[in-house]
């Protein structure tokens, strides 16, 4: 007997999965609820809604028709909310574009990503400016601004976002559609090459808002619930701030945008508006504790999800003196991005402080509906004993299903009809996920990737240098920097110096081709770099051997 579909009743609704859907009821049930944007301003979910139907009536009416992309530039603010909300509920495509990268690949993705508008805040009107004749065309830009003067700029500005708002429509009726409508994209560098677009639909973005609520629903340890202050600290334009503004949202709790990160800037937001649930990246919470103005604030009600890289026993247990809920989630760009969060099991709370660091600094255990596997290179499961590694391979309803316009690289990505993450790790007896290694050849630093590929083509191009390896090395601030290798052509030894070769790259970063953490701290000449049998630069053996050093 073949499965049989439901019967549909002709009249019945088939309810999308759509965005749209996760903004009336909190609109509705807690209209007073605050939404803070640092300094500058404070206002309700019921503006919310109303601003949300404004941006979106003021975008069609420059233009914008479904299927168009909307491209942010911005620091986290209650406008970026916005976008989250009214871009793909038009029916478009919200670009979040990663002002971090350097202005060349900026403009690789503006480009490829092919935005229609693009909404900039004055502060990154430079970056803009700068690549401006080669933004290809048909591009209309419409600026966020927080000084309250119009900005001198060569850029031909079609509107000011607060103008746009007051045009619009606050009861604007959104369309329904297809819930695999796409309604986001954004870029990764995470992998070698060019910068990657990754897309999700709107059906993705409400499946994982709903994964995640069931993982954090309730209260205790690691738990996010009405009666949270809720402050992101990981940019809105990487993979949406992991999507938690949704989940906030959705919840109707008290949400803080917080600008540019500055740390005591943050404390004071933290103890101003009594924030108790955040997320970012290890070095972001080390800046925090370490920062003098921590002394004056009460942490012992905060929870933070760590991601992005590891976090560090010695960094948890600082958080912890300070009574703070710490705690590990993993995942990526490719995973829109929750995969696993390193919460205790009822039965691990009576543990002792110890045991329970070793809990929180795992990867993590998958949310509902994540399949995630360590597996061999036949695709073979490995045994979950805690100290067999293999690639960590995944499925789950909001994975980006290819790489924007790239057929070739998103095959591989998906081979063997997992996705496949490019970290090692193993499983251990009570299904916890703890990442070991990783596969592919890129170096995370304060939480934004370095190309070693690139970075050694770079090297090469010095007329000195013969043969260049980059790794990664362990940084107690930055998680991981970038380290160089260089073996110098024989005549050219006595005459090239680390400096030399920094400044060659620093060039580089001044002229926008690489961004300038990029430039590693250290470059060491060396007679010869280990290489495989087959004569590729043998990452993992360079790595062993620079990771002892610098513990040492
Ligand atoms: P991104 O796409 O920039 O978000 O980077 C995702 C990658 O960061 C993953 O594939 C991992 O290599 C790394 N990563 C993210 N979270 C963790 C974590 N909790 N522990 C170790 N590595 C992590």
């Amino acid at each position: 007997m073949s499965a049989k579909p439901i019967d549909r009743t002709p009249s019945a609704y088939a309810y999308p999965l759509l965005i749209k859907n996760l903004l009336r009821n909190p609109v509705r049930q807690f209209p007073e609820q605050e939404i803070v944007y640092g300094d500058f301003k404070r206002q309700t979910y019921r503006d919310l809604g109303e601003r949300v139907g404004r941006l979106a009536s003021g975008l069609a009416k420059l233009g914008v028709k479904p299927g168009d992309t909307v491209a942010v530039m911005d620091w986290d603010s209650h406008r970026y909310l916005e976008c989250f909300f009214a871009v793909p509920m038009l029916g478009a495509v919200l670009h979040t574009v990663n002002i971090r990268l350097s202005p060349e690949q900026i403009l690789y993705t503006i480009n490829h990503a092919e935005d229609d508008v693009i909404l900039v805040n004055t502060e990154f009107l430079p970056i803009l400016e700068a690549i401006r004749d080669r933004i290809e065309p048909v591009k209309q830009f419409v600026l966020l601004n927080d000084t309250g003067q119009a900005p001198a700029t060569a850029l031909d500005i079609t509107t000011e976002y607060e103008a746009l708002l007051a045009t619009g429509d606050p009861d604007y009726r959104f369309p329904d559609f297809p819930e695999d409508t796409r309604a986001t994209t954004f870029y990764t560098t995470g992998t070698t090459g060019l910068p990657k677009g990754v897309y999700f639909s709107h059906r993705q973005l409400v499946m994982h808002t709903f994964s995640v609520l069931a993982a954090v629903a309730g209260t205790g340890q690691g738990r996010f619930n009405r009666e949270d202050v809720y402050l992101p600290i990981t940019p809105m334009f990487h993979v949406h701030a992991w999507g938690i503004p949704y989940v906030a949202t959705t919840l109707g709790v008290k949400q803080v945008y917080p600008g540019r990160y500055v740390p005591e800037h943050l404390l004071t937001l933290i103890q101003r508006e009594n924030v108790t649930f955040s997320h970012c990246v290890p070095t972001i919470l080390q800046m925090l504790l370490a920062s003098p103005k921590v002394n004056e604030v009460d942490l012992s009600r905060w929870k933070v999800i760590i991601g992005g890289s590891a976090l560090p026993r010695a960094l948890a247990k600082q958080a912890r003196d300070r009574g703070v809920d710490v705690f590990t989630a993993y995942g990526m760009s490719e995973t829109c991005p929750i995969l696993t969060f390193a919460q205790l099991k009822p039965h691990m709370l009576g543990w002792d402080e110890e045991r329970q660091l070793d809990i929180r600094c795992k990867t993590g255990l998958p949310v509902p509906l994540v399949e995630l596997r360590v597996v061999d290179e036949e695709m073979n499961d490995l045994p979950h004993d805690g100290k067999t590694p293999g690639e960590v391979v995944v499925r789950a309803p909001w994975l980006t299903q290819g790489y924007l316009k790239d057929p070739r690289n998103s095959e591989t990505l998906w081979r063997g009809g997992y996705l496949h993450t490019g970290d090692i790790g193993v499983i251990d007896e009570e299904g916890y996920l703890k990442i070991t290694d990783r596969l592919k050849d890129v170096i995370k630093t304060g939480g934004e990737w370095v190309s070693s590929l690139e970075l050694e083509d770079l090297i090469l191009k010095h007329p000195a240098v013969a043969e260049a390896a980059v790794v990664g090395i362990p940084d107690p601030k930055w998680g991981e920097r970038p380290l160089a290798l260089v073996v110098l052509k024989h005549d050219q030894a006595d005459q090239i110096n680390e400096a030399a070769i920094r400044d060659w790259l620093k060039d580089f970063a001044d002229k926008g081709i690489l961004s300038k953490w990029g430039v590693p701290d250290q470059v060491l000449f060396v007679e010869s770099i280990p290489k495989t049998s087959v004569g590729k630069l043998d990452k993992k053996v360079i790595r062993g051997q620079y990771d002892e050093k610098s513990k040492a």
